[in-house]
């Protein structure tokens, strides 16, 4: 074992359910047993040869299988660019198509998250075509793109499932919205497109603000989505909206490229700094 496994794997575990699938099963076995569903994704980004595509998508169907096998309440949501997407795109697209009919087998639904900018057309294409032939796929839009209003559109007219997030990646200006109100005010936007015409949507985000924005939104009739989280934030938040009655899901990502995922986690938010510091001394 090296010093990262010895030292900030423990932390890490905060944010990641483990380097296996082992370990993303029995962290989605503890989601179920708190009243909410799991976000499985294998980590990794950006995928250029075939053979490491190919050893994805297997990855996957095996996830699916023990999933389905052991009665897991949750569902694959993964990363076109690790089919390939951007590198081979026509591999990319078969790819998918294998984990599309595989979740339709296993009765799971199947999510695509969203990327950076140079990514969101090709993923919004791809995800467009897959939808035809099944029906239970879902992608991600997020706020933070100024295009993001219109693809919106476009997405629901052709009967798509969306989760809305803020955003995650490093954009140009031109691209998308900077400031914290800026992105926040769009989320709300999109939020109520989404309660208005959305069918089976989800709203991930810990922004107090935003969920307090949804649950008004809901209503008494709480309506066809579901909140999401990712694993190790905003527990106690997650605890009060299943006690509420709230779909809730949580995210949790697992594999050998755990550390570049804990990194992103940790920079976000700087009381995970110190939580790291602690745990070496
Ligand atoms: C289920 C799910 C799926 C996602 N999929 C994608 C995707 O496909 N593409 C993409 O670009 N992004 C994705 N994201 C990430 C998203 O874009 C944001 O980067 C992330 O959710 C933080 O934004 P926020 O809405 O929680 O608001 P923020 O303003 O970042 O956070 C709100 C509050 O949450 C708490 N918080 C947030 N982050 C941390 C942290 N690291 N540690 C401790 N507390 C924290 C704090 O209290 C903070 O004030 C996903 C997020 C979720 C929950």
């Amino acid at each position: 074992m090296g010093l990262k496994e010895t030292f900030v794997l423990p932390v890490a575990k905060r944010w990641i359910a483990g380097a296996d699938v082992d370990s993303a099963v029995a962290d989605a076995k503890k989601a179920n047993s708190k009243g909410m569903g799991a976000v499985v994704n294998f980590l990794g980004e950006e995928i250029k040869d075939a053979a490491t595509a190919d050893a994805h998508t297997e990855e996957y169907l095996r996830l699916q299988q023990r999933l389905a096998d052991e009665g897991v309440r949750g569902f694959v949501s993964l990363k076109l660019t690790q089919l390939g997407l951007g590198a081979d795109d026509a591999g990319a697209a078969s790819r998918l198509e294998r984990i599309a009919e595989n979740s339709e087998r296993v009765g799971q639904p199947l999510w695509i998250d969203m990327e950076s900018s140079q990514f969101t057309e090709k993923t919004i294409a791809l995800y467009l075509s897959s939808l035809q032939s099944h029906k239970d796929l879902g992608v991600v839009v997020q706020a933070y793109m100024k295009r993001s209003e219109a693809d919106l559109k476009v997405l629901l007219d052709s009967g798509a499932r969306v989760r809305l997030v803020k955003g995650a990646y490093r954009e140009s200006p031109d691209v998308v919205y900077r400031s914290r109100e800026e992105i926040s005010a769009n989320f709300a936007r999109l939020m109520g497109v989404l309660f208005e015409r959305g069918k089976g949507f989800a709203i991930a985000t810990h922004d107090s603000k935003l969920v307090e924005g949804a649950k008004t939104l809901a209503g008494p009739r709480r309506g066809d989505f579901e909140f999401e989280m990712l694993k190790g934030i905003r527990d106690e938040l997650k605890g009060e909206l299943v006690k509420s009655g709230f779909a809730m899901s949580e995210y949790l990502p697992y594999g050998d490229r755990w550390f570049a995922y804990s990194k992103r986690r940790i920079m976000e938010h700087p009381s995970n700094v110190l939580l790291l510091l602690r745990s070496l001394v």
